[in-house]
């Protein structure tokens, strides 16, 4: 039998993880993206993520997006082992824990942690969850293009897709380059941009960019050993001397620039955490535009008119951590 021949468009975590359950799945997958994966070009945020496998203060969320998230973060393990093993990149996997540090309601946190099997450190500084992971965006990307490059997934980099109109089934999508591609099922997975792709159909995507700003500082190794969280800021430590501290969330529609007033502010949030960091040097500051949604919640479905068309966008601030279950469950309906 032929095999059913998928098309995913955009190559951030959401379409290479798709692109791979697809493929496994048993598809011809072709992915789409815009400018070049794994590269940080114009506010992708898959990239500029930092990598925390959790999500921050999960008693405040709805139990359909901690869910999501848990089961995402439990594949993270495995799934980077895998991709060591094959592309020799390391996504760099670790399990590091989280220090939640006041102000926070102790009692919500005790309660939710015990209710979902998340053990807890009750301590002088607050709450550790030892169990929290972490990974390191930019190499997670970077293996992952390695690994659906083996696995004969089709990589059309460079090529945007134009946005879509109100149609019963897709023939053929048509990109800036003039071709016309033609699949059978189609899945959007293009983050922030998914509301402009399909504002012309009825998918009622409630999807706009929300702008984080990080910072790179360089630190003496072990300065921190896990990731410390504190009324929305955090530092994330890799085990190679460099600390992450984030992050933002901005209005400014489309906008990836970073800002000197972002930066003072961070830096003063960071320090306050760790005063070391007063002499330590900032490498680098940058910023990426998540897929925000009103509750965190992403689009996992068919679209309600188009008949091949399915939708895998809009996961906000948890993307990197939902994104192994979210491709599963979509792959599920492409192939039903
Ligand atoms: C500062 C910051 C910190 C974060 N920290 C974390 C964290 O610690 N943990 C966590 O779980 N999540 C985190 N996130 C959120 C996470 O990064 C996102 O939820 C996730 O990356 C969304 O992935 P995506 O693939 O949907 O979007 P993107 O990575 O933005 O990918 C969408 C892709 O689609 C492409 N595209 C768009 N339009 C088209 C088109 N017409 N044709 C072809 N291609 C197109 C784009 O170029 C882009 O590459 C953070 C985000 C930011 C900005």
């Amino acid at each position: 039998m032929a095999k059913q021949k998928v098309i995913v468009v955009g190559g951030g975590i959401v379409g290479c993880l798709t692109a791979l359950a697809l493929v496994e799945d048993g598809c011809q997958v072709t992915l789409v993206e815009r400018n070049q994966i794994a590269a940080q070009t114009s506010g992708e945020s898959s990239w500029a993520g930092a990598g925390i496998l959790f999500p921050l203060l999960p008693w405040f969320y709805k139990d359909e997006v901690n869910l999501l998230a848990l089961a995402g973060a439990n594949l993270y393990p495995a799934l980077c082992q895998r991709l060591l093993t094959e592309t020799k990149i390391d996504p760099e996997y670790l399990q590091s824990g989280m220090q939640i540090l006041p102000p926070f309601d102790v009692d919500s946190a005790i309660n939710w942690c015990e209710r979902h099997q998340i053990s807890t450190l009750k301590n002088t500084n607050g709450l550790f969850l030892p169990s929290v992971g972490q990974v390191r965006p930019p190499h997670l990307l970077q293996a992952l293009r390695q690994l659906l490059i083996r696995q004969n997934v089709t990589l059309m980099e460079h090529t945007q897709l134009e946005p879509l109109q109100q149609i019963e089934k897709i023939t053929g999508w048509k990109a800036n380059n003039g071709v016309v591609l033609e699949a059978d099922a189609f899945v959007v997975t293009s983050g922030a941009w998914s509301f402009e792709l399909l504002k012309d159909t009825a998918a009622n995507l409630n999807i706009k960019p929300m702008r984080g700003q990080i910072l790179l500082y360089q630190v003496p190794q072990n300065s921190l050993k896990h990731i410390v969280y504190q009324n929305g800021f955090y530092l994330v430590p890799r085990q190679d001397g460099y600390l992450l501290a984030g992050s933002t969330l901005e209005d400014v529609g489309f906008d990836p620039r970073t800002t000197e007033e972002v930066k003072r502010e961070l830096k003063t949030k960071a320090e306050s955490i760790l005063p070391s960091l007063k002499h330590a040097p900032i490498l680098k500051h940058w910023s990426g535009l998540r897929p925000g949604t009103p509750d965190n919640l992403p689009t996992i479905a068919a679209h309600p008119t188009i008949k091949n068309l399915f939708l895998n966008t809009g996961h906000f601030r948890y993307g990197l951590t939902m994104a192994p279950a979210s491709a599963q469950r979509v792959a599920a309906l492409v192939c039903a």
